[in-house]
C-alpha cells in the first residue's frame, strides 16, 4: 500500500524531526533558566555572569600594610576572573563604621569584609584564637594550624550561625608591644594606664591593673593625642609610622607579647559566595590565600626600614619590656585563658585544637627555626678570630 510505503519511508525522518524539536525546546529552556539564576545572584542591573561585590573594612581607605590586603584581594579576583567579579573596597566609615562590618556582611549589606576576628570577641569569644592570643603562635605557625591543623574548619564553624565564611586575610607577623608616654620598668608602671589593646590581651592588661579600651585605627592618633588613652598598640613599625603614632607618644616597646602573629580575616556572606559559579568561588578562595601570604611578605620587607626611620629621624625611644613584666603578663594570660574556656564551650574546643598544634610546632621549632636563629647570631655576631678571614 502507498500509505504503508510512505510511513516506512518517512517515519525515521519524522522521529528525527521530533527529537530535534525536543532538543531545541529543552536547550532554550536551559538557557532561559541559567539567565534567570544569574540575574538573581548578580543583581538586576548586572549582565548575565557578571557580579559586583562591596567589601567593607575596619581600616581607613587605602591604608598601607593592613589595608593592602583587601585591595590586593579585589585586584587578584578582578584579574583572574577577567572582570566577571568586581569587588569595590570601602574604608571604615564609608558604608559602615569599623566595628560594624561583621554585622554588615552577616546581613548582606556588603558581600565581603576585611578586619580581625578578635574584634568580635564580645559576640564570639572563640574568635580571639583566629587572630592571635598572648604568648601564642607566630605567623608561620598560625598559618600552619589554620590550613593544616584544623583551625580553619573551627573558624568556619564558629562563624556559621552568622551566615559568614571566614578566610585567612594576611598576617602582620610579630607586632610591637606598643606606644607609651612613660617608661615601663615594672608591673606597677601599668597601674591605672588606659591603653588601646584588643582581644584577650585586653583582659590580661586589665588584670595587670590597667584599663583596656577598644578603638579603631582611624581614631587612634587623636585618642592618644588628646589623652583619652595613655598608651596604644597598633601593629609594628611600618604601619605605626603610617599612622603617625610617634608624634603622640615617645616610648616604643617590644616584644609584642600580646600579638605574636596577628592574622587578619576576609569574611564573605555565605549566600553571596554560594551564588557564584564554581570557578569564581575557586578564584575568591585562592585570591584570599595569595593576599594572605602577600601581606606577611610586605611587612617582612618594610618593618626594619620603618623602625630605623622612627629611631633615627623621629627621636623614638626603643625599649624592651623587662622580664618580670613579661612574666606577670604571662601569668595574667593563663588566668584570662582559663576564664575564657570555662565560660564558652566553643572557645574550649578551639583552645584544645590550638594548644595541641602549638605544643607540637613549638617542640619542632626549638630545633629548627629557633635553633637556627640562635646559630646564625652566634656565628655572624661573633668577634672575628685574630688572623682569621676578613
Ligand atoms: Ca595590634
Amino acid at each position: 500500500m502507498a500509505g504503508a510505503s510512505f510511513e516506512r519511508r518517512y517515519t525515521p525522518f519524522i522521529i528525527l524531526a521530533l527529537v530535534a524539536a525536543l532538543v531545541l525546546v529543552l536547550g532554550l529552556w536551559a538557557v532561559e533558566r541559567t539567565r534567570k539564576t544569574d540575574s538573581v545572584a548578580a543583581g538586576p542591573a548586572m549582565l548575565a555572569g557578571q557580579y559586583q561585590w562591596k567589601l567593607v573594612t575596619t581600616w581607613p581607605k587605602n591604608f598601607p600594610g593592613l589595608g593592602s590586603g583587601p585591595e590586593n584581594f579585589a585586584r587578584y579576583v578582578d584579574e583572574m576572573s577577567a572582570g566577571r567579579l568586581k569587588i569595590h573596597v570601602y574604608g571604615a566609615g564609608e558604608i559602615v563604621p569599623a566595628f560594624e562590618i561583621f554585622d554588615a556582611v552577616s546581613q548582606g549589606v556588603a558581600q565581603a569584609g576585611h578586619g580581625a576576628a578578635y574584634y568580635w570577641k564580645g559576640k564570639i569569644p572563640s574568635s580571639v584564637f583566629f587572630t592571635t592570643i598572648p604568648f601564642g603562635m607566630n605567623a608561620q605557625e598560625t598559618n600552619g594550624w589554620l590550613h593544616y591543623g584544623g583551625g580553619l574548619q573551627l573558624w568556619r564553624e564558629a562563624y556559621a550561625p552568622f551566615n559568614i565564611i571566614p578566610f585567612a586575610g594576611g598576617s602582620s607577623g610579630v607586632q610591637m608591644a606598643g606606644w607609651f608616654n612613660r617608661e615601663i620598668n615594672s608591673v606597677e608602671d601599668l597601674q591605672g594606664l588606659k591603653m588601646r589593646i584588643p582581644g584577650l590581651a585586653g583582659d590580661v592588661f586589665a588584670q595587670a591593673g590597667g584599663t583596656a579600651v577598644r578603638i579603631s585605627g582611624g581614631e587612634l592618633y587623636t585618642s592618644l593625642q588628646t589623652g583619652v588613652i595613655d598608651a596604644a598598640e597598633w601593629v609594628g613599625p611600618y604601619n605605626d609610622l603610617a599612622l603617625g603614632l610617634h608624634e603622640v607618644a615617645k616610648y616604643y616597646y617590644y616584644p609584642g607579647w600580646h600579638e605574636p602573629g596577628s592574622m587578619l580575616e576576609f569574611i564573605i556572606n555565605r549566600d553571596a559566595f554560594e551564588a557564584l559559579p564554581a570557578d569564581l568561588q575557586a578564584i575568591v578562595t585562592y585570591a584570599a590565600r595569595a593576599a594572605n601570604q602577600d601581606m606577611l611578605d610586605e611587612f617582612t620587607a618594610r618593618n626594619n626600614a620603618a623602625l630605623e626611620d622612627l629611631v633615627s629621624n623621629h627621636g623614638v625611644q626603643l625599649r624592651r619590656l623587662p622580664d618580670d613584666v613579661l612574666l606577670a603578663l604571662y601569668r595574667g594570660s593563663e588566668t584570662a585563658m582559663k576564664q575564657l574556656v570555662a565560660d564558652d564551650p566553643m572557645a574550649a574546643r578551639v583552645y584544645a585544637s590550638y594548644k595541641k598544634f602549638y605544643d607540637g610546632v613549638r617542640d619542632y621549632h626549638h630545633i629548627s627555626e629557633q635553633s637556627y636563629i640562635n646559630a646564625r647570631d652566634l656565628v655572624i655576631d661573633a668577634p672575628a678570630a685574630e688572623g682569621g678571614a676578613p
